[in-house]
């Protein structure tokens, strides 16, 4: 610029006529001003003193209010109305409306699904990290919090043993981090054995018929739904049965191995779960990490639920071998107590990430990795992102990792206190020893003579009682149980996350499964027409 166009007289300019008014609304609805900021410390207080509210006035885990009235009741409210009301109208709503009717995830009888109550320190990261809005995708939009990811990536590799070069990225849970580390299989693979750069190639006619992913039939079905989105569909996967602790059979492994080899197919990596989501299973790490270094395939290992246990002195021996996988997919939304979301995908070998690279010319420009700015954009399929690496980081320093260890130590000292209940009462029957905090069971009818459903229609008068007990459970409000399916009969299962859980409340959950199962019984046409 010349000095004499910087000399331009700007008051005089014909657009100073002109010059847009902000509207009245950003005073008050965007922090920044002392307008704004006022109307944020007030809004806060609001919507903490109406969660707080509802949490005192609610009683057990769930209103029980069915989807039919829910979509009738909330068909009235309106969406986009021209004009608004006020944060109090809006927030009351809320309470009324959505509150009411949230399942509480802090009750004892909230014990279906990995789905934590989340840790007091974590909400007060949100807070921050909504407030200030970073965005993971550049460093001119999250500087400080670049950094600090990386450094809580780091950590997390020290975690699980990773040796230097390690590198990650945080997501949003499980399915992105499984699909993140069978992306960089699939491109790796193709690109040892079929010379192949897939990211600006494109999949080869090899890779669409033959590669093969191979897991247990206990893995997490985002295994299958990574194969559809990466474009080898769901036949791709190859699953092994797994032996009586639901851990994958090595034996079938081996076999199923040699089967494809011999096929011609080209089996590209393993997909173990440490933690399965129904038992809690973990898959024997170290022989599956033999197995792939034997035949060059990639061990992708999906702790989104068993990561935790790395936090524990007692229990991190459960992962015995988890250094060694090539990629490592963990929740901290699950048994790490984060508020969703909150996941991590961990990669061994940090030079791997080449599979991914990316450069835009307005985000990341290859001069700043020549600079060593940080890139995050390049280490995850998003582009704008969370920065939800800030919950981690306040929940361990608030607690320390020894007390977040605590809370993981004692679930799953609670579910093996549980599961003994369950041994003892003729009336349930206990499904799988468990191996974390997750217990499958199933009440018994009393016309079985205790040896588990052995005619099919006794296994149909099994299914349909444990249904209608957890059915009525939530429709009660009374407590939320998961169902699922053991070798095609179904199940109960108690997700056992909440430290602030006794036996005595689950021994109430208990009590309540075999109340409602002897009441069913005993009304044969709910049983038999269910
Ligand atoms: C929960 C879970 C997933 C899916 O993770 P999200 O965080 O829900 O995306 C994958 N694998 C296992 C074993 C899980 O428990």
């Amino acid at each position: 610029m010349t000095g004499q166009r910087r000399a331009v007289d700007r008051d005089r300019s014909p657009a100073a006529d002109a010059d847009p008014t902000p509207p009245p609304t950003a005073a008050t609805a965007f922090l920044g001003g002392p307008d704004g900021n006022a109307a944020y410390a007030d809004a806060i207080d609001r919507a903490r003193d109406v969660l707080l509210e509802s949490f005192a006035t609610a009683e057990g885990p769930y209103a029980g209010t069915d989807h039919g009235a829910l979509r009738e009741r909330l068909a009235d409210l309106e969406v986009v109305p021209d004009d608004g009301s006020s944060i109090e109208d809006a927030l009351e709503t809320v309470a009324d409306d959505v509150l009411a009717d949230s399942v509480r995830v802090h009750d004892p009888g909230c014990v279906a699904h990995l789905h934590c109550p989340p840790t007091v320190p974590a909400l007060a990261a949100e807070l921050l990290l909504s407030g200030t809005n970073q965005s993971m995708d550049s460093f001119d939009q999250a500087p400080a919090a670049s950094v600090l990811e990386e450094r809580v990536v780091d950590a997390c590799c020290d975690l699980f043993d990773y040796p230097t070069g390690a590198d990650g990225v945080f997501t949003g849970g499980g399915t992105e981090s499984n699909f993140l580390g069978l992306l960089l299989a699939r491109d790796w693979y193709c690109e040892r054995r079929f010379d192949r750069d897939v990211q600006t190639e494109g999949l080869g006619p090899e890779a669409v018929s033959d590669l093969r992913l191979l897991c247990s039939d206990a893995a997490h079905f985002t295994a299958e739904q990574a194969a559809h989105h990466l474009g080898l569909g769901e036949d791709a996967v190859v699953s092994v049965p797994t032996d009586g602790d639901r851990r994958i059979d090595l034996e079938a492994l081996d076999a199923t191995l040699e089967r494809l080899e011999a096929d011609g197919r080209h089996p590209f990596a393993i997909v173990a779960t440490a933690g399965t989501t129904d038992f809690g299973s973990i898959d024997p790490l170290a022989a599956l990490a033999d197995r792939a270094a034997d035949r060059d395939l990639w061990l992708h290992v999906d702790a989104a639920y068993g990561g935790a246990c790395a936090i524990s002195d007692r229990l991190r021996p459960k992962l015995e071998g988890i250094d060694r996988a090539d990629s490592i997919a963990v929740d901290f939304h699950k048994l790490f107590y984060q508020p969703i979301s909150c996941g991590a995908f961990l990669l061994r070998d940090g030079d791997r990430y080449r599979h991914l690279e990316r450069n835009a010319a307005y985000l990341n420009p290859e001069r700043d990795d020549a600079a060593g700015v940080p890139n995050l954009v390049s280490k995850s399929t998003r582009t704008t992102r969370r920065f939800d690496a800030l919950k981690p980081f306040v929940t361990f320093n608030a607690l320390g990792r020894t007390g977040v260890a605590d809370c993981v130590e004692y679930v799953c000292e609670l579910a093996d206190a549980v599961a003994d209940e369950i041994r003892a009462d003729p009336a349930l029957e206990l499904c799988c020893d468990p191996e974390l905090s997750a217990v499958v069971f199933r009440y018994r009818p009393d016309d079985e003579s205790g040896s588990g459903p052995d005619s099919s229609s006794t296994a149909a008068a099994v299914d349909r009682v444990n249904r209608a007990i957890r059915d009525e459970l939530l429709a009660d409000g009374e407590a939320i149980l998961a169902r699922t399916e053991v070798d095609g009969t179904a199940a109960l299962k108690l997700t056992l996350l909440n430290p602030r859980t006794t036996l005595s409340d689950l021994r109430g959950v208990l009590e309540a499964v075999v109340d409602r199962g002897e009441a069913l019984e005993t009304d044969r046409e709910v049983i038999d027409s269910a």
